[in-house]
């Protein structure tokens, strides 16, 4: 995707420090951190948003899941947040699925 800063982040157009990389997703430090540790895990595949995934690439979430507890160890995280934001409403300002991962402080409540 051209204009997509992800999917440049992606294949190399925008230097990034790249902390993790397999063949399918890659990770790096989100540019405005909310908390000590906050990651973006990418599919390195443009895929807009979790409402684009197919039925038949669900698993793509699930491995997802799976690079994140990774990359929770890797960065000795005990406990942290992960989300996805979907569309306006859920807050999704850039369009390339993306997880956060929050970590190094004290979560609060989202629901009180
Ligand atoms: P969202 O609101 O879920 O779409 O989150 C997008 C996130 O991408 C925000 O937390 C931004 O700070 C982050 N972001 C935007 N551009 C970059 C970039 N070039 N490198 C790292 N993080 C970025
Ligand atoms: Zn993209």
């Amino acid at each position: 995707m051209r204009d997509c800063i992800f999917c440049k982040i992606v294949n190399g157009e925008l230097a990034t420090d790249i902390i993790y990389e397999d063949n399918d997703f890659c990770c790096f430090k989100d540019i405005n951190p909310k908390a000590p540790t906050h990651l973006l895990l990418i599919p390195k595949k443009h895929i807009p948003t979790l409402n684009d995934i197919a039925e038949e690439e669900y698993g793509v979430m699930g491995h997802l899941f799976m690079v994140a507890q990774h990359l929770s160890k890797k960065f000795d995280l005990p406990g942290y947040r992960l989300i996805v934001n979907v569309n306006p409403e859920g807050g999704q300002e850039v369009y390339h699925l993306h997880m956060h991962i929050l970590g190094g402080r004290q979560m609060k409540s989202i629901f009180g």
